[in-house]
Parts: C-alpha cells; structure tokens; sequence
C-alpha cells in the first residue's frame, strides 16, 4: 500500500509504537497492517510495564525520518502525548486522528507522516478504519503546499547549526559546550576583528555529508574515486571566486590564511630567499616573517613598517628597503592595520627590484569583493585570503594568481603542503563566494566601515587614542597609554571579556609591552554589523568600553555593563535560537 496506490502494497514499511497504555491498540494495529501486505517495524513497548511516551514517539518520528519506514503509527493513551514527541523530530508531521474522516484529511491537506491514535478514547475497529483511510489517502498538494513550507520553517529561519543539531545527538558533553558557546555568541559582543557570524547555509554545508569525502587532487584529476560531486563542489567555489575577483586562477584548497601563505611561499620562494613583509608590531601577520613562525624560519626576512608622523605604511621606506635588500618577494597585507592599502606602490617596487607581488588579504577580502578597498588582483601575481573574516564564509584560506603561477600554487598546495582538501569546506566556500556576490553583501561591507568609523568617533570622545587617527577598515587599534598609562592591554581585555565584550589584545606600534600584556586593543566591526548593529549601537560599545577600562577592577561596574550588554545582543540576535 503506497500512499494511494493500493497494488504497490508490498512495498510499504510502517514504524509502530506505543506505550503502556497503547500497546494492545498498537498491537492489533500492526496485525492489521501485516494481513494488507505491509512491512512492520515495532518499535514496542510490549507489555503493561510503564515507560514513557517521549522515547516510543520520538522513535517513530525519527525511524520515519530516516526513511527506515515511509509512515509512523504512534499511540498513546489519549493520542496526544505521543504525537507531540513525534513532531519534534525535525521533518516529521505527526497527527492525532478520531475516526476515517480526520485521518484522511491529515494526509490530504496536512501530508502528516505519523498518525496517532488514543487507545482510551477509539474504538479499536474504528482505529483500523481510521488507518487504513490515512495509508490509503494522498497529499493534495495545490494550496496545501506553500502552508506546509511554512510549518516546515517554523524555527528553522536563520537556525544556524543544522551542524550542531546534528552533533547534539548522544554526546551529552559536547550539547552542552555547543549549548554553551552559542549562549556566549548570542549574549557577549563579539569585536574580535578577524571573527564573524557565518550564515546558516554557510554552517550547514560545513557540517554537511563533504566532510566524508577524501578528494586529494583537483577536479577530474583526483588520486582518489567518488568525487563527481566533490569535483563539482569545488569548480562551483573556484568559478564563484575568480568572478567576484576578477581573478586568472583560483586554489580554494587551503586549509587556512596561514596554509595559503605556506603554500604561496613553497610556490615562489626557496629556502632562504630574501623577502620582505610588515613588520609583526607594525600590524603585519605572524607569517609574514615571524621568527617564531615557519616563514621567519625557512626564509630571510627584511621587515617594512609605519611613518613616525602619522603611523601610515612607510611606501618609501619599503621602496629604499627593497632597492638595498632586493627581495625575491615583497608581501603586503596585515592583521593589525587600521587603514587602506594601495597595492600599486608595492607592484612599483616590485617591477624596479625584479621581485614578485604577493598581497595578503586575509582581513580585507570583503572590503575588496565590496569594492570598498583596492582590488589587489590587477597588480599582484599572488593574492591570498581567509574566507572566515569579512568574507563571512567558512573557516578556511583561498589562493589567487595568475595563469603563470597557476601551475606551482596548485602544485605547493597539494601536494607540496596539504593532502586532502576539507571538502565541505570547500563546499562551504562555495556557498559563502555565492552568497559575497549578492548586492546587499556590498551594503553589508559598506556598513562594516561606516561602523568601524562611528566606534573610532565614539572611542575618541571619551578619551581614547586611535592608531593612525582613526580607520578606513573594519578594525581599530586603541592606544591605551593616553587614556590610564598603567592599564596594560592584558588587564583591559580581561576587564572587558568579564562585561561581556569579547576583543583582542594588540601589540601598538614599537609596543614598549611584551607581545602578551601590549599596550593595546584590537576591534573590529564585521560581527556587529552581521547582527544588524548601526552607528547608535557604536556609540553604546564606546560608552560600555570606556565605563569599564575607567574601573577595571570595579565588580558592580563589570557587572552593570554586562547586563546592558546583554540587553544590547538580545535586541540584535545574530541566529534564531
Ligand atoms: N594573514 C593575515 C593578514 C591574517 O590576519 C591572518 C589571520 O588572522 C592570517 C593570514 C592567517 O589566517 P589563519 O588564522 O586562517 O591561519
């Protein structure tokens, strides 16, 4: 009995379950079914000894959504209960029906895949009827369709992690640390510049069926077999990203901002090759030359930094660097640097020192989708980003270049620097490349630096002073020396952490503070402006920040701010809960 098609009796499986007040009703239920034809899957309970209607329901619910039977029947003593527990399995459709009348119709108007029954209110002939009108009706469809939808997006709008939901099953531990740091997000400013709020595909396709493929190679020139979809996944990211940047030849295979540099370096450099980069406490990034990082160890490299005057990339300086050093490769790009970077003084002094042009532009990748910053792509032979940060896509990294390096970037990611690519986080690139190519994800970054703009402002007003003045990006650098010369950045992130306001610690420029305490503070805008926040909102952060760092060790000040933070977050929820 297929929905409507009685001769294709053979072929339908029905999940069954009760509890101790269903089970006889049940029972004779699923007799009736066996003598039609259908396959039975009893799911008990068995006997008179009591259980809990939650687990039969839920059973059903879910060996139906597992598609492990095509319907569920569920009873309970008044049928209620049980349909209640059903229907919270996601895609599951669970109706309490009285007679033929209201069984049929839960199929036709309401595509209800579970019925259920109360044993103490139905006669059990009545109930057989009753069953075997809902197998025997179908879905109408016409103007039920669009009513379902609605049922089915009920919660689910803006939901992000159909991930989480997922791992949230027989983990108790983990439930309650996913529990807890969404709580955190929802309820805490997130400033930390380089984070955002990934969209809800965005963090469905990451914790999707990809991440069981292994796809060493690139599309149709994989080592391994299976990767039709895989091969598709990726040319959908690599076509999304070479169009949004106007770009030769993409690699979405990185793993993250620090593996795309690694695999850059591989591609263009050998082993203690001259190359210069921004200075780590000038705002440049570890790998771009830290001797604590791989780049500062494998290479030989030549540091640029800020003017003095107004603590602007010194392009002169880096030109008069690179003429005495003459560098195989000069970087550009920073972590920490408040304010827009040309690329075509850098490919300059490329072309006069015969030096190949990289640009990192893990922070700004957005700004520049947007055509708020510079595209980079025109002048420099290498380009590589994070895809996590303004991009607001998956965790991950994505190189750029020209058709002359095509060749050696694929080769010094795979296989000179990585096996297998994340697929599902290529896949998720994919979803975020499509998702940054939409009008409003320009207003979207557009708003970032309006933000970061008005929080500069604000920050100034009540006292604080701003590396460089100010911002043209999504971050600023907070100076804490002017404000209280005794407050180390160390002691304000962790007054500011307690308020709820989540930022970074930040080395200032030639810092006299160790690189873990520093005498700054790091912010960005991406996250707050995903959540909807505007300049008013910027005005409050300011205030809470300056309230704060004027009383760091003030409990009923950390306290107080907290609650308004909350209050802010909850009036500006980055997810559905
Ligand atoms: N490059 C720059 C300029 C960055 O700011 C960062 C990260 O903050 C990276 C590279 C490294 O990215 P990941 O943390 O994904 O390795």
């Amino acid at each position: 009995m297929t929905h409507g098609d009685p001769s294709a009796a053979q072929t339908m499986v029905v999940a069954l379950g009760a509890d101790h007040a269903g089970w006889e009703l049940k029972d004779r239920l699923a007799q009736h079914l066996r003598t039609a034809g259908c396959d039975v899957v009893d799911l008990g309970t068995n006997g008179p000894a009591p259980v809990d209607y939650p687990d039969y329901g839920a059973a059903v619910g879910e060996a139906v959504a597992a598609r492990t039977a095509e319907l569920g029947v569920a009873v309970c003593g008044s049928g209620i209960g049980i349909a209640i527990a059903a229907g919270k399995v996601p895609g599951i459709r669970a109706a309490t029906v009285h007679d033929e009348t209201s069984a049929r119709l839960a199929r036709q108007h309401n595509d209800a895949n579970v019925v259920c029954f109360g044993a103490r209110l139905i006669d059990p002939k009545l109930a057989i009827a009753a069953l075997g009108a809902f197998l025997e009706a179908s879905f109408e469809g016409g103007r039920h369709e669009p009513r379902l939808r609605k049922i089915d997006g009920i919660g689910r709008a803006g939901t992000p992690p159909r991930a989480a939901r997922w791992a949230q099953r027989g983990d108790p531990e983990m439930d309650t640390l996913l529990d807890a740091e969404l709580e955190r997000q929802m309820t805490t400013l997130q400033l930390i510049a380089s984070e955002n709020f990934a969209s809800p595909a965005v963090m469905a396709v990451t914790g999707s069926v990809f991440t069981n493929k292994y796809s060493e190679g690139y599309p149709r020139r994989r080592y391994y077999g299976g990767n039709v979809h895989a091969d598709a996944a990726e040319q959908l990211a690599i076509d999304r990203i070479k169009e949004l940047f106007g770009a030769e030849h993409a690699n979405v295979q990185p793993h993250s901002g620090s593996q795309a540099n690694a695999a850059a370096y591989l591609a263009l450099l050998d082993i203690g090759d001259t190359v210069m980069g921004m200075s780590l406490d000038h705002g440049g990034h570890l790998t771009h030359g830290s001797p604590v990082n791989a780049s500062g160890k494998l290479y030989d490299f030549v540091s640029y930094g800020l003017t003095r005057s107004d603590e602007r990339i010194d392009y002169e300086a880096m030109a008069e660097l690179a003429r005495e050093h003459r560098p195989k490769l000069i970087v550009a790009g920073a972590t920490a640097y408040p304010r827009r970077i040309d690329p075509k003084p850098f490919r300059e002094v490329c072309d006069e020192v015969g030096a190949a042009f990289m640009f990192d532009a893990a922070h700004i990748a957005g700004l520049i989708v947007a055509g708020v910053h510079p595209n980079p792509v025109p002048f420099a032979d290498v380009v590589t980003f994070t895809t996590h940060k303004t991009m607001r896509g998956p965790r991950g990294g994505t190189i750029l270049c020209t058709q002359e390096y095509a060749k050696r970037i694929d080769s010094a990611v795979f296989p000179g620097s990585q096996g297998g690519p994340l697929d599902h986080a290529v896949a998720a690139k994919a979803v975020g490349f499509a998702e940054a190519a939409r009008p409003d994800f320009a207003a979207y970054q557009s708003r970032i630096v309006t933000n970061a703009a008005a929080l500069a402002d604000a920050l100034g007003s009540h006292g604080f002073r701003l590396v460089t003045g100010g911002t043209d990006n999504h971050l600023l650098l907070i100076d804490l020396r002017t404000f209280d010369p005794d407050l180390t950045g160390k002691a304000a992130q962790e007054a500011l952490d307690a308020a709820g306001i989540t930022l970074n610690r930040n080395a200032i420029p030639d810092d006299p503070r160790s690189p873990f305490v520093t005498s700054g503070l790091r912010m960005g805008t991406p996250s707050v402006t995903t959540q909807g926040m505007t300049p008013s909102e910027m005005a409050q952060i300011a205030e809470f920040t300056a309230r704060v760092l004027k009383a760091p060790d003030d409990v009923g000040v950390i306290a107080q701010v907290r609650a308004e933070v909350a209050e802010l977050c909850a009036a500006f929820p980055p997810y559905d809960r």
